[in-house]
């Protein structure tokens, strides 16, 4: 969390009481300073905030961490103040304060409102993990892998990189659902799930595109390379038997490559259909197997 507070007493008193319940904090005495480090992607989510401050006043602060939006992960403000007035909450509240605290701080009161604080953020954080992920496979849902897709997109065109997007199948699926069960099948796409992750880099997105079908995509990866790693994934998940309730099943997985390489105007529609037409190939090929598209065969696209 963040303590912005510029009495050096004060921040001294608050800051022990805080070491005190082993809550890690970052000490600042401006407002300007915590406005920069707040704006930051892994920014702390809990803020103990003075009212009176140099640079940039609680309120203005207070107001500003609410213009982030919801992009980012929402950040909860304790105001610290002198003043014991009823407006004083009011103002405080409007700004979008979560909550309010008059000093000199009771360590009780506070160490209380800080455990309400932690609890709200803890919530939020699992909503937020829900409306985003897939509840089987803990993977990114539909949705968000599209919006992932869309943003990596726009990024990597406008960074002069390419993007390689894999479209993955399970093969016959519907067999070991047949055979073994919707339950032993459940437990195959949460294992095939895992093993697609194993070898991704921190910044390559996996989701569940569909029901058995899943959308990896490599920022930064052209056709070539794409096509590698995709082959190297197929084969830690075609690797070792999934062991499943009534029996060890090999599941396997068919792929569709397909990347934007160097063209300008490749929508994300373009890259999907693209990824689609390869993974037919690849079910045509006898399946268990990696087939690309290349893109830049379609000549009604702008490529440098
Ligand atoms: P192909 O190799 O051509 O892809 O064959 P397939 O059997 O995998 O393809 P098909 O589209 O015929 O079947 C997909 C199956 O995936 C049918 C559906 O019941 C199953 N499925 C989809 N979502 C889930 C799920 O959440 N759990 C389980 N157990 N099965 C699912
Ligand atoms: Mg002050
Ligand atoms: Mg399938
Ligand atoms: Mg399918």
């Amino acid at each position: 969390m963040m303590l912005v507070e510029d009495s050096v007493v004060e921040r001294r008193q608050v800051g022990n009481y805080l070491s005190g319940w082993r809550i890690e904090f970052l000490p600042i005495a401006d407002g300007k300073d915590a406005w920069d480090l707040l704006q930051a992607p892994d920014a702390p989510s809990l803020v103990l905030l003075d009212w009176a401050l140099p640079g940039l006043d609680g309120i203005e602060l207070c107001r500003r961490i609410r213009t982030l939006g919801a992009n980012g992960a929402y950040i909860y403000v304790v105001m610290l103040t002198a003043n014991e007035k009823k407006q004083d909450l009011l103002t405080a509240m409007a700004a979008g304060a979560d909550d309010y605290l008059v000093k000199p701080v009771d360590p009780e009161e506070l160490r209380a409102r800080l455990m309400v604080g932690k609890r709200i953020l803890e919530l939020q954080q699992s909503m937020r993990f829900a409306a985003t992920h897939d509840f089987l496979t803990r993977l990114l849902n539909r949705a968000e892998i599209l919006a992932s897709l869309k943003r990596e997109l726009s990024r990597c065109q406008r960074d002069g990189q390419p993007i390689a997007a894999i479209l993955a199948d399970l093969d016959h699926f519907k067999l070991i659902n047949d055979s073994l069960g919707h339950a032993a099948g459940d437990t195959v796409l949460k294992e095939v799930a895992h093993r697609l992750q194993l070898d991704l880099r921190n910044y390559d997105l996996v989701g569940r595109y569909g029901g058995e079908e899943f959308l990896i995509l490599l920022p930064n990866c052209g056709l070539t390379t794409g096509t590698r790693r995709a082959d190297e994934i197929r084969s830690l998940v075609a690797k070792d038997a999934i062991i499943t309730t009534f029996a060890a099943v090999s599941a396997t997985v068919s792929m569709g490559v397909s990347a934007s390489d160097n063209a300008l105007d490749l929508t994300v529609e373009d890259l999907l259909h693209y990824a689609d037409q390869a993974l037919y190939e690849a079910k045509d090929s006898g399946r268990n197997c990696v087939r690309t598209f290349n893109a830049s065969a379609d000549t009604s696209k702008t490529f440098r």
